[in-house]
Formats: C-alpha cells, structure tokens, sequence
C-alpha cells in the first residue's frame, strides 16, 4: 500500500504575497503536483495533505525566530494554491483524503500520521509539496528513520534556494536511499 505526502502547498508559500513564499519555482510544479493528487486519490491510495499551521502570538515557538509569521490558521494564507485548493474541496470528504495539521517542518512531528500509515499497511510515502530542503527534507529524514520505502517527485518538489533544493534531491538519493522520479 502506498499514501502521497502533500506537505506546505499553501498560499503563504506559494502565492506571489505569501508571507514565506517560494514564488515562481512553486508555482511551476502546479500542474505536476495536482496530475498526482488526483492519480492517487483516484486509485484509492491514501493522500495526506500535512500542511503547516501556526497562531497569531505562540511566543513559544521555535519558528519565530528564523521567520515571519506564516500560515496562521484561518488566514488565506494557510489556505491551498490555487487550483489546488478547489482540487481538495472536491475531494475532501473521499474516506482516503486526510487534513492533518502540523506545527514542525516534519509532518510525523507531533502528529498521528506514523499510526494513520501503519493502521493501513501502508509502507510506501511519496512526498510532494514544498520546499524540498525544509519540509519535505524533514519528513523525509522521519520516514527513513521509521522505515518507510521513500518515492520523491522531482518534478513535485520545489524551493526558493536553488541550491538548497538540489542538494535535498541528492540527500533523498544518496543517504535515504528514496527513488527520485
Ligand atoms: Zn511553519
């Protein structure tokens, strides 16, 4: 069994305005990153969007000090881009979409994703979504850990440090052993 991770596709980090945006390099994985949510919540595999959710005044927060606020809930901000969004309102009440916020780059930190994943003998994560090497590297790194067969979409994946995002690509290759297609 396999599930898609869908991790930070928001307009905060997305949107030409977002708070934390990745801009342009984003916006062109649009069309990538919806063929494959609707390929897999049409075949039935289980499809995860774990996006980041934060309140307007957490002092406590470790986040609040590397960046600005972002996706602060009920803020268009936390909402998804673009024709993704009308994508999940479509889909949202389908029994194999699952919302789940999290508050850490990882989308297992804190979060029943691992008991969501393991209830349904799943042992398979595709990751897309943004940025390649905060986010999606993060849960990468959990999942290896936790022992899960790793697929990255290349094409899914995006960040606004080029160099950042190369290198993450690599990293899924060389030392979590995930197939990058
Ligand atoms: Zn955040």
């Amino acid at each position: 069994m396999r599930a898609l991770i869908h991790i930070d596709y928001t307009n905060d980090f997305i949107a030409d305005a977002g708070a934390l945006t990745c801009g342009k390099p984003g916006q062109d994985i649009e069309n990538e990153v919806a063929v494959l949510t609707e390929e897999f919540i049409r075949s039935g595999d289980y499809v995860i969007f774990a996006v980041d959710l934060h309140q307007e005044k957490d002092e406590f927060h470790p986040e609040n000090k590397l960046f600005p606020p972002h996706n602060i809930e009920g803020t268009e901000g936390h909402q998804l881009f673009g024709s993704i969004e009308s994508l999940y309102q479509s889909h949202k009440n389908k029994s194999n979409v699952y919302w789940m916020d999290k508050t850490r780059y990882s989308a297992f930190a804190g979060t029943d994703l691992e008991m969501k994943l393991r209830e349904r003998d799943i042992t398979e994560v595709h990751l897309i979504g943004v940025c390649t090497d905060i986010c999606v590297l993060h849960t990468a790194v959990d999942a290896y850990n936790k022992g899960f067969k790793m697929v990255v979409h290349e094409k899914a994946v995006a960040s606004f440090n080029q160099a950042g995002h190369d290198w993450a690509l690599e990293h899924f290759r060389n030392c979590l052993g995930a197939e990058v297609i």
